[in-house]
């Protein structure tokens, strides 16, 4: 029985057994409801991580977690070799909820970064006519699209890549918000695709101009390129918006008609797809690009499942029924306002960035430095969660089920750490 072990024994037994792939805060979570986690010793947090923006409707959804258990009492694997009664209303509800024809579940964020290059590869030589294993997809610098093989063979995170080749080839990166190195990138030779993030979450919260993923958009389609929106961290709800393409509208529904709305040819969630409760992600895009895959030439044993199909239209539910983009939107605007309100007190922060309520903070210190890192055992000893990415930036993004009241004593807790802090 694992019940009732202290918290450093946990982390020893882990040090131990597991593999040292991740370096935690030093925190052992039993416990989460709504925007709070508990530790093994029963100490609550404010979740400033929500797993990486999957859990935006809040730990442990009551209408999730109802949806997921009756499910799996009734039904949780079929495997693709036969149909299930969950698939086909799902397929029908996310289809409608974001607008394009089709829809290819998945599980991880991964992928569905690995389907949509799939997907793209096998358009480009049956529908644009470029040649057998000719086809390139530009990626941008500091890009975060999972950790496969073919995934890290585009990222330039040297950590992500050192001694993991041979990488795949096929891919052509660019700066990240360069327009003209994205026109540019387009003059080259079989082209395929554009694979982008709306705003880049790993590489610390890195918001592009207001205009960039319009005018990338354009550019592709003037070219007759997939524009490819991976917004397994972005989407359902997380910048105020239900996806980031849709700038600055934060009505719960699809709806081409707003002026900001920028339509990808390839969609791409994960996280948040589930609301934390479960793996699921999925790529969407229209049947004239969708059909080019057919029986037998990609799937997944768990890709569908009843479990995920049920737990995923409840997430959404939430999402839509929660409002939960308007208030992203609103308790974002705050939360911005209120830390540069804070950041004239202190030199320990530069900036704070984001939108919505995917935000990040830099920590006035070099990326080497240990300085965000303490800093964020700082805040856990106050109460609430966080993590440095890239050194000296923390990401700020709770779940979005957050009232503006708990907002305001997070901030006072993090104004309090961040006065009290001694480098
Ligand atoms: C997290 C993430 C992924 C990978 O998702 P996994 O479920 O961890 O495989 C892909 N793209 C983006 C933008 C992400 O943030």
């Amino acid at each position: 029985m694992v019940e009732n072990l202290s918290s450093e024994h946990l982390i020893q037994l882990e040090d131990k057994h597991g593999a040292h792939n991740y370096h935690p805060l030093p925190v052992v979570l039993a416990k989460g409801e709504g925007v709070y986690v508990w530790d093994a010793e029963g100490k609550k947090y404010f979740d400033f991580l929500s797993a990486y923006s999957a859990v935006n409707q809040g730990h442990c959804h009551p209408r999730i977690v109802s949806a997921m258990t009756e499910q799996a009492q009734t039904l949780t694997l079929t495997s693709r070799a036969f149909y299930n009664d969950a698939l086909g209303p799902y397929e029908k509800y996310i289809t409608e909820y974001f607008d394009f024809d089709k829809v290819l579940p998945m599980n991880t964020g991964a992928e569905a970064v690995e389907t949509a290059i799939k997907l793209c590869r096998k358009w480009a030589y049956e529908k644009k006519g470029i040649a057998e294993n000719e086809a390139k997809i530009i990626v941008c610098e500091n890009n975060f699209h999972g950790r496969t093989t073919t995934i890290v063979s585009f990222s330039n995170d040297e950590t992500a890549r050192k001694n993991f080749g041979p990488f795949t080839p096929g891919f052509i990166r660019i700066p990240y918000d360069d327009v003209e190195a994205l026109e540019k990138a387009l003059e080259e030779e079989n082209v395929a695709g554009f694979l982008a993030e709306p705003i880049q979450g790993e590489a610390g919260v890195f918001t592009p101009s207001e205009d960039y993923i319009s005018k990338c958009q354009a550019l592709c389609k003037a070219k007759n390129v997939l524009f490819i929106a991976d917004e397994v961290q972005t989407g359902i709800a997380r910048t105020g918006s239900l996806l980031a393409v849709c700038g600055n509208c934060s009505c719960e529904k699809h709806c081409e008609q707003q002026p900001t709305y920028t339509r990808p040819d390839v969609l791409i969630l994960g996280k948040a797809l589930s609301g934390g409760a479960y793996p699921v992600s999925a790529v969407l895009a229209d049947n004239e690009i969708m059909e080019v895959i057919k029986p037998g030439q990609h799937g997944s044993t768990f890709g569908g499942n009843p479990v995920a199909a049920k737990v995923a239209i409840a997430a959404l539910d939430v999402v839509k029924d929660e409002k939960l983009s308007l208030n992203a939107r609103k308790l974002g605007e705050l939360f911005r306002n209120e830390m540069n309100r804070i950041i004239e007190k202190t030199d320990l922060v530069v900036s704070v960035r984001g939108k919505g309520m995917l935000n990040a903070i830099i920590v006035n210190d070099s990326p080497d430095s240990e300085t965000a890192w303490n800093l964020c055992v700082a805040l856990k000893d106050n109460g609430l969660l966080a993590k440095p990415t890239h050194g000296n930036i923390i990401r700020f993004a709770p779940p979005l089920v957050m009232t503006e009241e708990q907002l305001l004593e997070c901030v006072s807790i993090i104004e309090k750490t961040i006065l009290a802090f001694k480098k």
